[in-house]
């Protein structure tokens, strides 16, 4: 869940020039494919922006497999497209645009390609993004509304995710919700829909887990030489650094954020836990 920059069509090969790159006879039947393609390629745009379903659209096998075919048998002008999504520009951290935990390794077809051919290699389509996330999207058709578009959801750019640290048994979890608030319930939907699809929540709790017990160490140390209101802006820049770096949905400044919360709460600092 990270905001993406679309690469538009403007800056990558179109898909005109994919197909001439093709052989024939695949090449001739592609060619008159291609101005029907160029005017769904508006509508689609036009149908992220407003968050709403795209009609399908039936085309023989030929065609479907034609359509298909220019994603699955790279060529040049597609290869530039998918380094164009892969780049720095489009996607900044590198990672998952789902779930901003694992590094994008792979390409998921946001309108799959199964229902909607012709978006195959519409770079606005094509969300760069984990493993474990292609596959969980890939076992369902998509509904609208249901998964998190990082391209295009206006949610995208609203600080939604938070952590929060309780203490059970002397022991410190971190876990970690959706923000209701006036910027985001009407999209509270969408969110926990993803999240069912692709266990976010879980993930963030799962490498915050990892990361906690160094932290707590840390501030054991802190414990001798710093008062609480350092070591809380400690953790306040930290979170502000680390927004900076990753995005305000990541599960790493939330969970710096959540330390500082805590500790600033009358007789959590000096902090002692049994971490361990
Ligand atoms: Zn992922």
């Amino acid at each position: 869940m990270i905001e993406l920059n679309p690469v538009t069509y403007n800056e990558v090969p179109t898909f005109s020039d994919i197909v001439n790159s093709k052989y024939n006879p695949r090449k001739t039947r592609l060619l008159e494919e291609v101005a029907s393609v160029e005017s769904r390629t508006d509508l689609q745009r036009i149908s992220f922006l407003a968050e709403s379903q795209l009609s399908i659209v039936q085309v023989s096998d030929t065609v479907k497999e034609d359509l298909q075919h220019c994603f699955t048998v790279h060529t040049q002008p597609f290869l530039e497209i998918q380094n164009a999504i892969y780049s720095p520009k489009c996607n900044p951290t590198g990672q998952c645009g789902y779930c901003v935990v694992d590094t994008a390794k792979t390409i998921d077809h946001y309108l799959p390609k199964e229902e909607y051919p012709e978006f195959s290699v519409m770079s606005e389509n094509l969300v760069p993004c984990c493993g474990h996330c292609n596959s969980k999207k890939k076992t369902s058709s998509l509904v609208f509304g249901s998964i998190f578009n990082p391209y295009y959801s206006s949610i995208r750019i609203s600080q939604f995710i938070q952590c929060s640290l309780s203490l059970t048994d002397n022991i410190l979890t971190p876990s970690y919700s959706f923000i209701e608030s006036d910027d985001t319930r009407a999209h509270l939907g969408l969110l926990h829909s993803h999240d069912e699809k692709f266990s976010v929540l879980k993930k963030f709790k799962d490498k915050a887990g990892l990361l906690l017990p160094e932290e707590l160490g840390s501030i054991e140390i802190y414990n001798v030489c710093m008062n609480t209101d350092t070591v809380v802006n400690l953790y306040r820049q930290r979170e502000k650094i680390s927004i900076k770096n990753e995005g305000a949905n990541h599960w790493r400044p939330a969970l710096y954020g959540s330390i500082a919360s805590y500790l600033s709460l009358p007789g959590n600092f000096p902090l002692i836990l049994s971490h361990n």
